[in-house]
């Protein structure tokens, strides 16, 4: 068996800490100006002592809330333990069930505004932090009616998901137009995708190092081989077996090689109306792999880049694990939140 533990904040029930600092000038002396029973909304406290102060330099009056509490009527606890059931699977009403169970009262629309308060305060954490790899890949999730087009960016040094996009990651110029902010916000210097045509525009317009993921590049290179094995004539077969080779062991050489063997094959023979034959189709793939073969070796340079997208692959798939409950998202805003939450699994 398993054991969770979930780390929530404390909170207390009062304080006798003084407020360093006046909330609205940099005031440090206060005189205490009353205070009041404040009835809260959580699991163990039902009501904290709060201070009022008046400084003595504006002369205003402020609450100081002990630890764990604001100035909303859930503690702090009250709202990560509403937002972590939802979190776990629950629909907002289950959750807003269990916590009358635990004799608090929060109903359903609450929690969803926890979720959102939630996602805004980690959307400030995130929006600091340094990312060198960042892996992208993109999705599609129930919401309004449809499929909506998701693009998922993770910081490949945490697995963390710094965010997600409304952006189909098809369209290149959408991916740069969203991308854009986000290098220059976090620092990135090199991309993990998968190997589509609109991930070779944004890192030339961005000027990204770029890593190919090799679970995809194996899998449609292989079915390719294979199938070229049964259709080209038999003279040509070491040709198959070579290119094999140079992927399993990912030559640093291998862009020339491939390109010396390109220039090896006979050039094309059939009308452009016409299909291509199998030797064009091997041709083809021979300089496809030689123009890529860079993106596929970046790991090899770097050791901060892995060499394929697992990371984020395993954050979508959490993602959609929370969104097959939810049966549908309403809104972009509620979405957002909800696969960021679903797809983070620490904090
Ligand atoms: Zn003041």
């Amino acid at each position: 068996m398993s054991i969770v533990v979930l780390k929530l904040p404390k909170v207390k029930r009062k304080t006798e800490e003084r407020p360093k600092k006046c909330p609205y000038c940099s005031g440090t002396t206060f005189q205490r100006w009353g205070q009041v029973n404040k009835p809260v909304k959580d699991v163990r406290v039902r009501n904290v002592r709060v201070y009022r102060y008046r400084c003595c330099h504006c002369w205003r009056t402020f609450r100081h809330y002990p630890q764990g509490n604001t100035s909303a009527d859930q503690t702090d606890r009250l709202r990560l333990f509403a937002t972590l059931l939802w979190t776990l699977g629950l629909s907002h009403r289950a959750s807003s069930l269990i916590l009358s169970g635990l004799k608090v009262r929060v109903s359903f629309m609450t929690i969803w505004r926890d979720v959102q308060v939630e996602w805004g305060e980690r959307k400030k954490r995130n929006s600091w932090k340094s990312v060198r790899v960042l892996g992208l890949d993109g999705a599609y999730v129930l919401g309004w009616g449809e499929k909506q087009p998701v693009l998922v960016a993770v910081d490949l040094g945490t697995g963390e998901p710094i965010t997600v996009g409304y952006v189909n990651e098809y369209d290149p110029h959408a991916v740069v137009r969203w991308l854009r902010p986000l290098v220059q916000q976090h620092g990135i210097s090199v991309i993990v995708t998968d190997d589509l045509t609109s991930y070779k525009v944004v890192t030339e317009k961005l000027q990204l190092g770029h890593q190919i993921c090799q679970f995809h590049v194996r899998r449609w290179v292989g079915r390719a081989l294979k199938d070229l094995q049964e259709t080209i004539p038999k003279e040509w077969l070491w040709v198959v077996e070579e290119v094999r080779e140079l992927l399993d062991v990912l030559h640093p050489e291998g862009s020339q090689r491939l390109h010396a063997l390109w220039k090896q094959l006979p050039g094309r023979s059939s009308r452009p109306d016409q299909a291509r034959s199998a030797m064009e189709q091997l041709r083809d793939l021979l300089l496809r792999l030689s123009r890529d073969w860079h993106s596929y070796c970046t790991f090899q340079s770097e050791p901060e880049v892995p060499w394929t997208n697992n990371a984020t692959e395993s954050a979508i798939g959490r993602m959609k694990m929370r969104a097959r409950t939810v049966r549908g998202y309403k809104s972009w805003q509620g979405m957002q939140s909800g696969l960021m939450l679903a797809g983070t699994y620490t904090r």
